[in-house]
């Protein structure tokens, strides 16, 4: 079983992922984790995607794919975040799953409205201590003591580029990005767009329930 999340920055794309790895036993494939574990471990691949990285140059989709498909080659299913990120990605993984008799079995597209991330994100604060690290939300997860971590005592600060001008241009890249591979799911009619309340008290259990319940259709098929 292979499923593809997206969602944008904020969105929970991580850990919705988390949640359909543990019930459908898969490994979460993060193209982030991938790189960063290339690159320690200095192998061919890893050096070459640490040129561009350091350089702050995106890595070329031809390095990707192949990085991709390496860890995909020892795995019978996956959770799949932060690939494809282009349409050239998309049909190289889609050759890929083809040449092993595999296919997708859902694209999920978690829909938050922009202007709620702007408030959840915005709101987000982290424990100062760095080996604490906890992390709070002022509107959504307070801390007991506004400004302090519950765990240590430490003061809670907001990472700077946290603030809603900032957010809204990460969200308006986002959208620009996706929105071709959104519609190239949709035609394979293997898009589940899941919509999310943020403001729900069990927003957490109802993305899940929602993102489970697609994914089974799709399974009885
Ligand atoms: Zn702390």
């Amino acid at each position: 079983m292979y499923i593809i999340m997206l969602g944008a920055p904020g969105s929970g794309k991580g850990t919705i992922g988390t949640e359909i790895c543990k019930h459908y036993n898969l490994t979460h494939l993060a193209t982030g984790d991938i790189f960063r574990e290339e690159i320690k471990n200095q192998t061919e691949l890893g050096k070459e995607a640490e040129k561009y990285i350091s350089q702050g140059k995106l890595v070329p989709d031809e390095i990707t794919i192949k990085l991709v498909e390496k860890q995909l080659d020892e795995l019978d299913g996956a959770v799949l975040d932060g690939f494809p990120r282009t349409i050239e990605q998309a049909s190289a993984l889609d050759s890929y799953l083809n040449s092993k008799g595999k296919a997708i079995t859902a694209v999920i597209d978690l829909n938050v409205p922009d202007e709620d991330l702007v408030v959840r994100t915005s709101s987000r604060v982290i424990c100062s201590n760095k080996t604490c690290r906890a992390a709070y939300n002022t509107k959504f997860m307070p801390s007991k003591v506004e400004g302090v971590c519950d765990v240590c005592g430490s003061a809670l600060i907001r990472r700077a580029d946290d603030v809603p001008e900032i957010i809204r241009n990460r969200l308006k890249v986002y959208h620009e990005e996706t929105e071709q591979l959104i519609n190239y799911y949709r035609e394979k009619e293997l898009l589940e767009p899941i919509d999310i309340n943020i403001y729900s008290e069990t927003t957490r259990e109802d993305t899940t329930a929602k993102t489970f319940n697609a994914i089974d259709k799709r399974i009885a098929e």
